[in-house]
């Protein structure tokens, strides 16, 4: 088998890195941590002829907070960062109770923010607690610069909405409201270290009277993209929690999804976990303390 030359780029900043994106077209493919692409190129999935290599391009790593904004991860920020910052676990410690539970710890220091997303792999951890955090990408491309919410931002297997030419730059997390609670539950039916069979993320809003005032329910692994549970916001809106209104919002969450079986379960295995890991995750938020809000 031949293997195809191949030129490592190096830019110092990001509209090098995007000129030479658009230079190189199909030719070329970014590389961060490089723990998805490099397995991609050793299998020959895919041949480019230039890597372009974003961790060349400075300040592209930061975890920082900004009024008004929110939490702002950037793009080259690794998984074992996210995991280890006292800034997120003070702020939102469900993102780091994510980060690191993802793969291993060797995979977690080179596997980065903007490598996650845009691998755009259906079994990742992060968009679970990201799309029910309302978290939006930044992304930056020969047009400029424009904002993504992460809702929208996985459109199939592998597929997202980043167009040609364009780079992750950012992961913008807004403020949760006074009285929102958080948790990611990862389902593990193989190794603990496992992708998840599947993952739940649920972020609930209280009102001061504690009935639920939103509730974001958000799936990973059971469908091509994660599940935003539509629906359960208003059904919870002004209940307090039950074992009924739980039941509900799994019943919610397991006619939405769209599992497919492999090594880590059968359809119905899945969706049957679903059904019972949303409820599981609403408690498991709601055990937790409060998150920080700018507004409380
Ligand atoms: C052994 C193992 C176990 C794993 N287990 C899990 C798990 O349990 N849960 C989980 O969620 N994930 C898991 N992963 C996947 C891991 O999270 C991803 O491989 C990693 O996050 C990708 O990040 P990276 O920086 O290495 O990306 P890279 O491999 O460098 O790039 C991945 C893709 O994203 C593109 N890209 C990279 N950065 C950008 C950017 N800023 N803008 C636009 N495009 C970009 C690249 O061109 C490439 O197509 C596992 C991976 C391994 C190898």
């Amino acid at each position: 088998m031949t293997i195809k030359k191949l030129d490592l780029l190096q830019p110092t900043t990001l509209a090098e890195a995007c000129g030479l994106l658009q230079e190189h077209a199909d030719e070329a493919s970014l590389i961060a941590g490089g723990t998805a692409l490099l397995i991609m190129l050793r299998e020959r999935v895919y041949q480019p002829a230039y890597l372009i290599d974003l961790t060349t391009v400075p300040g592209l790593d930061g975890i920082t907070h900004e009024a008004g904004v929110g939490l702002r991860l950037g793009a080259l920020a690794t998984h074992r960062a996210v995991e280890l910052s006292p800034l997120v676990r003070e702020r939102l410690p469900v993102l780091a109770e994510t980060y690191r539970q993802v793969g291993n710890v060797r995979v977690r220091h080179a596997a980065t923010v903007g490598g996650n997303l845009a691998h755009g792999d259906y079994r990742l951890d992060p968009p679970a607690p990201l799309i029910a955090l309302g978290a939006a990408a930044r992304i930056v491309g020969p047009d400029g610069e424009r904002r993504v919410p992460l809702e929208e931002f996985f459109l199939g297997l592998y597929a997202t909405a980043l167009e040609p030419g364009e780079i992750l730059a950012e992961v913008l997390v807004p403020d949760p409201a006074p009285r929102t609670h958080a948790a990611y539950l990862k389902y593990t039916s193989l190794s603990a270290m496992d992708w998840p069979c599947l993952g739940v993320a649920a972020v609930a809003a209280l009102a001061a009277d504690g009935t639920f005032d939103d509730v974001r329910v958000v799936l990973t692994s059971v469908a091509s993209t994660p599940v935003l549970v539509q629906g359960a916001s208003e059904r919870a809106r002004g209940q307090r929690v039950s074992e009924g209104l739980l039941a509900e919002l799994g019943a919610l969450a397991a006619e939405q999804v769209d599992p497919s079986p492999d090594i880590r379960g059968s359809e119905w295995y899945k969706r049957e976990m679903a059904r019972v890991f949303v409820g599981r995750a609403v408690r498991a938020a709601l055990s937790r303390p409060a998150l920080a809000s700018s507004r409380s």
